[in-house]
């Protein structure tokens, strides 16, 4: 298994089938903030991303954020949202949010889902980890200066993936 494949890859967090998820016996999903849920200078969530942690909620399926941002821009984010928790500074692709995760709510790794627009963070760890991975294709093309770098990096990965059929930029699952 190739540790920057995800199990499963979509264009939008509004794409994903939950069906899918509850077939691999997920019961948390971690998500990722920017770029996956919002654009990074967006602020706050909007209606999409209301109704999507709801949909998961009435579905079975607890969220919650998991964020390489600082804890303020994750805890003004999570206060407009029902989620059950806020795991800012994560420092993904380490452990130290999805071990703290696994511990809060009793989960196996593997029942634990990490959604998240980047392979050397969201993807990485998820993988190294025993969480579930999903990728997403990036809401806005604007990055954080030192998420361009690691774009730099991940243009070079997909296309490494790509020559060994892994995953095909924009072929996605849903
Ligand atoms: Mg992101």
């Amino acid at each position: 298994m190739n540790l920057f494949a995800p199990d499963y890859y979509v264009k939008s967090f509004k794409s994903i089938n939950l069906q899918r998820l509850h077939e691999n016996g997920i019961q948390l999903l971690l998500c990722d903030i920017d770029n996956t849920l919002v654009a990074y200078d967006e602020v706050f969530p909007n209606q999409d991303v209301i109704d999507f942690v709801e949909k998961l909620k009435e579905n079975g399926i607890e969220v919650a954020l998991c964020s390489n941002s600082p804890s303020a821009r994750g805890e003004e984010f999570s206060k407009h949202l029902s989620v059950s928790n806020a795991y800012t500074f994560a420092c993904k692709p380490f452990p130290f949010c999805f071990k703290k995760a696994k511990k809060d709510y009793g989960l196996k790794a593997s029942q634990i889902a990490i959604l998240g627009d980047q392979m050397y963070t969201d993807i990485l760890g998820g993988n190294i980890w025993g969480l579930y991975t999903i990728l997403t294709a990036p809401i806005a093309i604007k990055d954080r200066k030192i998420t361009k770098v690691f774009r730099f990096f991940e243009e070079l990965l997909y296309g490494y993936l790509e020559k060994k059929n892994i995953l095909k930029r924009g072929e996605f699952d849903d």
